[in-house]
């Protein structure tokens, strides 16, 4: 694409627009009887139930795009509406896609932001069946509406821990936080020199995580494989003590995680600590990784006990007995939860 090339949205007008956006969109659902371009999109009954899930990404708010590129953000905006879905141990089929447009935006800026949205349907095999395209005065404005199916069986609730079931986490956490700290530190020093470069190659692992998160699909599609359900799951998009909070209250439990558990790759742990931060407490509180946390009957441990990515790093325990982390020196502290707060 040529990058200085720039058509006004105003030339092409809404219907332009719309067009220019179904040319690339493919359906790939049996259940997608139409998508885009009529006044809603048709979809066939299965023998399944549907979940459905939205979220938001504002500008200013949720991303920044002075270091986000167009392409990541699409992507992004449809992978955590899947993690979600994820998180109910469904599959997702369709998504729609809203876009609040203020007019610093081009065709080819639309169009790149597609270019992320169309690699994620591939990447999810989800169908986009429609959306809506309005003028934004306050930046860019994406709403993510995402559908999935999965059998009444197979469902996750936040409620279903018991007592003794072992709590998992999948990949590592606190890197999408430490991603944001680095790259808004690159920003304030290129805003105060802009002949500074930004420094990045070093951290590009975490900067990754923040810029191009992947819903953990293959995760779910495993779990299918070995006929194993969850008996609660959250995806971790707040922190993982937030998340616990989250399962605790919701099941009427208590949860003992245990600090040396905890999965941390080493550039998170290694730039925490160069930040003068405590690489535990990004762990714990560190939003956006959108990995799963969920809870399994001791059972079904066997069934994960090998697997490369799925971290066992703690156990629910009775309400009574609160929600703690077991420290490297085996003192029982209580969990905090701060959350990610955008603000
Ligand atoms: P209406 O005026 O009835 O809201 P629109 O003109 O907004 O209809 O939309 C026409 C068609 O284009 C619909 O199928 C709608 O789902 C789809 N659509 C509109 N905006 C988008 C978008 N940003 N992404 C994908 N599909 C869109
Ligand atoms: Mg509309």
């Amino acid at each position: 694409m040529d990058k200085d090339k720039r058509t006004e949205i105003g030339t092409l007008g809404e219907f332009g627009l719309i067009d220019k956006i179904s040319e690339n969109v493919q359906l790939k659902h049996a259940s997608s009887l139409k998508g885009i371009g009529d006044d809603a999109a048709v979809l066939a009954p299965t023998d399944l139930l549907r979940v459905v899930t939205t979220d938001m990404l504002l500008e200013g708010v949720h991303f920044d795009l002075s270091y986000t590129p167009l392409k990541h953000l699409g992507f992004k905006a449809v992978a955590v509406n899947v993690s979600d879905v994820a998180a109910m141990n469904a599959v997702p089929t369709q998504v729609t896609i809203s876009l609040g447009l203020s007019n610093r935006f081009s065709l080819e800026a639309v169009e790149e932001l597609y270019e992320g949205i169309n690699l994620a349907a591939i990447h999810y095999n989800l169908d986009l069946v429609g959306g809506d395209t309005t003028a934004s005065r306050s930046g860019l404005i994406i709403g993510v509406t995402a559908i999935g199916e999965a059998r009444k069986e197979e469902i996750s609730y936040r409620s279903g821990a018991k007592v003794n079931d072992i709590i998992c986490a999948t990949g590592d956490l606190g890197g999408a936080f430490m991603g944001l700290q680095v790259l808004e530190r690159e920003k304030q020093v290129f805003l105060s020199d802009h002949k500074m470069q930004p420094q990045l190659e070093k951290y590009s692992y975490i900067t990754g995580r923040q810029l191009r998160p992947d819903a953990r699909m293959d995760i779910i599609h495993e779990f299918r494989d070995l006929h194993l359900v969850p008996t609660s799951m959250m995806d971790i998009s707040d922190g993982l003590a937030s998340e616990l909070f989250h399962i605790s209250r919701a099941s009427g439990v208590g949860v003992a995680i245990y600090e040396d558990k905890l999965p941390i790759d080493k550039q998170t742990y290694d730039t925490a600590l160069e930040f003068n931060m405590d690489p535990i407490t990004c762990v714990l509180n560190g939003g956006e990784d959108y990995e799963l946390l969920f809870t399994i009957d001791q059972k079904d441990f066997g069934l994960l006990e090998k697997h490369p990515d799925i971290h066992f790093i703690g156990h629910v325990t009775a309400q009574k007995d609160g929600k703690v982390l077991i420290t490297k020196s085996g003192a029982a502290v209580p969990l905090n939860a701060q959350g990610w707060q955008h603000f």
